[in-house]
């Protein structure tokens, strides 16, 4: 069977931003992990894919990556971009349009960055809401405004919308097939089987303090490490959808800053 890891980002501590908020900082991997990261994946030889190929049942091989860097943070283009430039991978990054207090992209580096062979351009959105949160007009807009905007900003088709916190609904499914979109985009941790031609992909996202053993594992389908993670996702989205993607967050920075819990 062939499988696909979907691994998504956000943005890349530099060590230059100290304003940020901790929640930022929970998801900023930083640069030198990145690198080793994908150090890892050319040295075990792991093919990396562009999204297309997952959506279009053309995956060769019988395990495989894909990289999506999430909310259009100014290190897409100032980190990712030389990086995957150097290592010659496929990425797509998807670009909220607003709400989000890091510096984003400008006009000119998604241009820039769209015109490059191995980058596609995704929506997460305009205001980066939990989806599942809003009433059905709400969420007409973050799909449709986001996609034209970005699709006039670009002149390349946005194909693909990942989900602010991950959250969805088969109502938010239906409406984004109809907004044009070949597929939305979870945090739930999951393989993906290119042979179903999946509407919902799955990803795993790694955060500032995933170690590099952590993400060893994690590029192992069958770890078990894996499979603790799958599990852990799955809890954490059936809680989401009762509480909301906000609370998760409050809830996630409470958990860590527990008296006794390492960082
Ligand atoms: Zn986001």
């Amino acid at each position: 069977m062939k499988r696909v890891l979907v691994i998504n980002y956000h943005r890349i501590d530099t060590g230059a931003e100290t304003d940020t908020s901790r929640l930022e900082q929970l998801y900023a991997v930083r640069r030198e992990s990145l690198v080793t990261q994908l150090d890892l994946l050319v040295k075990k030889q792991i093919p990396v894919i562009p999204l297309s190929s997952l959506v279009s049942n053309s995956v060769r091989d019988n395990f495989s990556v894909a990289i999506t860097v999430d909310d259009g943070n100014e290190t897409d283009y100032s980190v990712v971009f030389p990086l995957i430039r150097k290592y010659n991978i496929p990425v797509t990054f998807f670009l909220s349009l607003t709400g989000k207090n890091v510096s984003h992209l400008i006009r000119e580096q998604i241009i820039e960055l769209s015109g490059n062979e191995n980058v596609v351009i995704g929506s997460h959105g305009v205001n980066h809401k939990d989806m599942t949160r809003l009433s059905r007009k709400e969420q007409e807009y973050e799909l449709h405004y986001s996609k034209q905007f970005l699709e006039s900003l670009t002149g390349k088709p946005v194909n693909f919308f990942a989900l602010p916190y991950g959250m969805y609904n088969r109502q938010i499914l239906r409406l984004s097939i109809e907004a044009g979109y070949k597929a939305i985009l979870t945090t739930i941790v999951r393989m993906n089987n290119p042979r179903t031609c999946p509407l919902v992909i799955h990803r795993w996202s790694v955060k500032s303090e995933t170690s590099i053993r952590q993400f060893e594992k994690m590029i192992n389908p069958g770890s078990v490490g894996f499979k603790m993670n799958s599990v852990i996702s799955m809890v954490k989205f059936s809680a989401t959808r009762i509480i909301g993607g906000g609370m998760t967050n409050r809830f996630n920075l409470w958990f860590r800053q527990k008296p006794g819990k390492k960082n």
